[in-house]
Order: C-alpha cells, then sequence, then structure tokens
C-alpha cells in the first residue's frame, strides 16, 4: 500500500492487533495479550502516518525513534532496512514496542489524536520481530576492537543497552547479574501478558551474537566485590535499578496474607516460566514468604501505577475470586498507563478511586481480613503539579479481603560496596552523575558511570534505555581520552 493517499488516516480506523479473548485472560491464560500485526495490517497502520513535518512522536519518544522514517520503509515492505533504524536509536525497539505507555509517549503526541494516533509501538514491535525471524542481525562488520572492557552491573535495559552500543564501539562488554536470566525488572516484573519472555531469550542471542559476555547469578558487593571489577576492565557501568520498597508504614502490613507487589511478581514470573520460584530472592526480601494460593480468594491491591496494575491483572489469571484495586486519588491521576487500566477493567478488575488505606485489619488468627480505608477529595496542586488526597472526616469503611498486595513504589538505594569505592549519592538514593566537569552519566569515580533506575529513580524500561545507550557513549569517549593521556 502506498502512502500517497492522503487521507489514508480517514478511510483507514486506527487498529491495534488482536487480543486474546478476555474469556481465555480470565481462565488462566498468560500468554501476550496483544497479538502481532500481519503484513498487511502492519502496512495499513503505518499508511496512515501523516508525516507531518514535524514529528512530535519522534520528540516525546525518550530515544527519539525517527518513527515517520521507519513507518515509511514498512510501508515498501522494507523490513531489514526498517529494523536496521529502529536499531539506530534504540537498542532494544521490540522490547519497548510491547511496554512503552504509547498514550503518553509517541502515540499520545501524534498530529492524528483526534482521528485515531498511528499505532506506533505495534509496528515497532512488528518490524523488529519480522527482521529476526527472517535472519537480520546487527551488521558490526566494520567495527574495529579496540582491546578495552568494561563491566556493566545489571541486566536490565539500563545494562543491555549499554552492553548493545560498547560492542558495537568495539569495546568488549562483560554483563554480570544477581539472577539467573538477564532482563531486570522486564524477566522479574513486568508479566509475561506485557512481554513475552521468549524476546528477551531472543535479544540475549541476539547481544552475544554481538560479542556481549553475561555472568549471571553472579552479585557484585557480595560474589565479586567492585575493586575485582576495577582491577579487571577499563571502566564499570552502574545498571541496578530501584529496589527500595516504599513503606506506607499501615499498621497491619506484616500480618498473614499482606504481600509487597514485587516478590508476589517475581515469584509468580519464575512460576509462570518454569523456573525454581524459590531462586535468589530480591534484595531486601531474603526472607520473602511463599506465594499464597490466589484461587478463590478475594485480593485487594492498594497503589495505582504500572506495578499496581500488573498485580490485579496476574491475581485475575490466578484465579482470585474478586481483584480490586483501591487508589487515594482519582482515576485522571492515576500514574499506570491508561491502557492497561482498561485492561485491567476489561478483565473483570474492580477500581475504587478515593480510597486512602488507613490500616491492614487481623481476624482471630493473625489473618489478614480487609483493610480500613477513608475516602478523599483532591485539594490543590503541589510544587510539582499532583493534586494531594485529603482525607474525609467520617468516611472510614473497611474494604473486606483474604489476601492484600502493597504497590506503593520503588526507589533506588546506594549500596555500601558503591560507596566504598568513591560514588557518591543523594540523599534519597540516587547515584550522582554527570556533575559539573563529568561527562554525562559519569559519576564521581571517573572509571564508573550510571544510568537507568539506579539514577534517575523508578522509572519507564524506555528511559532507561537511552540512559544505557547514552552512558555506552560517555563511556567510548572517556575510555578514548584515557587512550590517549596514556600514549602521550
Ligand atoms: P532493572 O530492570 O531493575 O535491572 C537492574 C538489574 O540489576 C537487575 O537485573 C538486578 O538483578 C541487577 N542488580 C542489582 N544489583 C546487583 C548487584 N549488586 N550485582 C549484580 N546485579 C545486580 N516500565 C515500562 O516502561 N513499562 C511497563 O509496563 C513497566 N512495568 C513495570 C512493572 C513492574 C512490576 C515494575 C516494578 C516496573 C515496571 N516498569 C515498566 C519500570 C521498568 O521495568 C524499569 O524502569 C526498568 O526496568 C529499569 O531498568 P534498569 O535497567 O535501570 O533496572
Ligand atoms: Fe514509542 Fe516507546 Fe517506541 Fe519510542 S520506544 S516510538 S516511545 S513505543
Amino acid at each position: 500500500m502506498s502512502r500517497k493517499q492522503p487521507f489514508q488516516f480517514l478511510d483507514l480506523p486506527r487498529q491495534m492487533p488482536q487480543r486474546i479473548p478476555v474469556e481465555l485472560r480470565v481462565a488462566g491464560d498468560w500468554g501476550e495479550l496483544y497479538q502481532r500485526f500481519d503484513k498487511a495490517d502492519a502496512q495499513y497502520q503505518a499508511g496512515r502516518c501523516l508525516d507531518c513535518g514535524n514529528p512530535y512522536c519522534s520528540w516525546k519518544c525518550p530515544v527519539h525513534n525517527a518513527i515517520p522514517q521507519w513507518l515509511q520503509l514498512v510501508q515498501e515492505d522494507r523490513i531489514h532496512e526498517a529494523a536496521t533504524l529502529c536499531h539506530s536509536t534504540n537498542p532494544l525497539p521490540e522490547v519497548c514496542g510491547r511496554v512503552c505507555p504509547q498514550d503518553r509517549l509517541c502515540e499520545g503526541s501524534c498530529t492524528l489524536e483526534e482521528f485515531g494516533a498511528v499505532t506506533i509501538g505495534a509496528v515497532e514491535k512488528y518490524i523488529v520481530d519480522t527482521a529476526l525471524a527472517t535472519g537480520w542481525k546487527p551488521d558490526l562488520d566494520t567495527v574495529q576492537a579496540t582491546g578495552q572492557r568494561v563491566a556493566i552491573i545489571g541486566a536490565g535495559p539500563a545494562g543491555l543497552a549499554c552492553a548493545d552500543r560498547l560492542a558495537r564501539a568495539g569495546v568488549q562488554a562483560v554483563v554480570f547479574d544477581r539472577y539467573e536470566q538477564i532482563g531486570g525488572l522486564l524477566q522479574f516484573g513486568i508479566p509475561s501478558f506485557k512481554l513475552d519472555k521468549q524476546v528477551i531469550e531472543r535479544r540475549r542471542e541476539v547481544l552475544e551474537g554481538m560479542g556481549v559476555q553475561f555472568r549471571l547469578g553472579v552479585e557484585i558487593g557480595k560474589d565479586v566485590s567492585v575493586d575485582d571489577l576495577l582491577a579487571e576492565f577499563d571502566a564499570v557501568f552502574v545498571g541496578t535499578g530501584a529496589y527500595r520498597y516504599t513503606d506506607g508504614g499501615l499498621p497491619g502490613q506484616d500480618l498473614k496474607g499482606v504481600l509487597p507487589a514485587l516478590p508476589f511478581l517475581v515469584q509468580n514470573s519464575r512460576i509462570v516460566t518454569g523456573n525454581d520460584p524459590g531462586g535468589r530472592p530480591i534484595a531486601g526480601w531474603e526472607d520473602q514468604v511463599a506465594l499464597p494460593d490466589l484461587a478463590g480468594k478475594r485480593v485487594l491491591v492498594l497503589g495505582g501505577g504500572d506495578t499496581g496494575m500488573d498485580c490485579v491483572r496476574s491475581a485475575i489469571r490466578l484465579g482470585a475470586a474478586r481483584v480490586t484495586c483501591a487508589y487515594r486519588r482519582d482515576e485522571a491521576s492515576m500514574p499506570g498507563s491508561a491502557r492497561e487500566v482498561a485492561n485491567a477493567r476489561e478483565e473483570g478488575v474492580r477500581f475504587l478511586f478515593n480510597r486512602q488505606p488507613l490500616s491492614i485489619e487481623a481476624g482471630a488468627d493473625d489473618e489478614v481480613i480487609g483493610v480500613t480505608v477513608v475516602e478523599t477529595e483532591l485539594g490543590p496542586a503541589d510544587a510539582n503539579g499532583r493534586r494531594n488526597a485529603q482525607a474525609i472526616e467520617g468516611s472510614e469503611s473497611l474494604l473486606e479481603a483474604d489476601v492484600v498486595i502493597i504497590a506503593f513504589g520503588f526507589s533506588p538505594s546506594l549500596p555500601a560496596w558503591l560507596q566504598a569505592a568513591g560514588v557518591e549519592g543523594r540523599n534519597n538514593g540516587r547515584i550522582i552523575t554527570g556533575d559539573p566537569g563529568l561527562l554525562p552519566y559519569q559519576t564521581s569515580n571517573a572509571r564508573v558511570f550510571a544510568g537507568g533506575d539506579a539514577v534517575r529513580g523508578a522509572d519507564l524500561v524506555v528511559t532507561a534505555v537511552a540512559e544505557g545507550r547514552d552512558a555506552a557513549a560517555s563511556i567510548v569517549q572517556w575510555l578514548g581520552q584515557a587512550k590517549a593521556a596514556n600514549a602521550a
């Protein structure tokens, strides 16, 4: 289909790929919700792009993808060229096409918004899935090995993006992770109905084909010291993520049947993918409780972000009789993607907005029986533009539940071993990078660089990818400077 039809966006509505029917999802199907476009659908949807000359979509995309250009290549069925173009800005395009909150990023700023934005994420996924299935791989023929080696701590999106860019610059990247598989939260956080774990396995093959090495099941600061890394490698990149749980300090949060979100999702992800559910626990949750059987239970999830949405939709697939999400602000203020909220609703999740939890209540045998909440109204906006939830006196009520999952968010914490290596952080646990006189992403130890959630706080896959990619550019620049200084 040629894009030369000027009003194609009017003739052809926006259409997402088909979804797994809701009856299968609620019956426990963990497959990726959105299927893949076939060639005709991808070309039709790509042809809706106006090529508007000032592509807001590219500006809003954190990695600044060349979106109109690859949409044009899709229409011309030049998929391998489109994949090469995708990778020129984004080391993990098939992952971002699946998990980005496009309604807040590229698609949310598409000129066609009124007529239905171009389905950018689904086309990105189509390009890379198709290209990889038909033998495309990154072309590193002209890359010359520099002989330099960089250790990457953390195989999440920041670490993987950094490894990709270092390999393309001829630098040997060796990625360490405490877990038994790569991906970080892509593997052990985001459920498989949003991201099939084979996608990560395939990306591992691509990276290994580029010469990237993985040393998994190795915890830096415990199994291997950062001093050992600094002795063996020319530089180190830290992409260790954000795993410090936001503690709401709710009375009763230690009761039986109350779970923090991440151990719940991690154990569940291990079970769904056939891994050992008792594999290496998450830092801070070494004594994590075993996953309770949710079949037939009333599950209450506290929190309205992406993590909360993943918990409610996982609970549905685990056979819970009733799943409720309680959030202290209104629906418009929810931090999660609107698309995920719509999917959760369709799967039968009940949302209670303007409900602030006060305490978790115990029954006779110390089992949780529910959460006392108070209704709220939104007050004036704070310095960040967010309106605070204010309790309405006398509106307390009990929400009954057999299992309560707490999903209040995460922040990073600076480990002692990094501090001992001279890496400075802020009070909120974020690693400080790029201070005056330093390169972007360089820390107070000149040989240590950092990016992703460990630096910016819990955020998005695509922002972690952008930081890993750009940190690699700084590392390459710094290694070049160091080499020149040594030669002088
Ligand atoms: P991570 O992905 O956390 O990876 C860090 C890695 O470092 C981990 O593998 C960890 O094991 C490893 N590590 C840590 N310390 C050490 C050590 N000492 N030694 C060795 N290895 C170590 N974002 C989206 O864009 N879309 C979504 O739909 C979405 N859903 C989410 C759902 C959940 C449940 C959560 C928690 C987050 C979600 N996010 C989502 C956010 C996104 O996953 C993160 O922002 C992103 O993964 C951050 O990437 P990262 O590489 O910085 O860190
Ligand atoms: Fe959109 Fe994310 Fe792809 Fe950028 S990387 S084009 S924001 S889906």
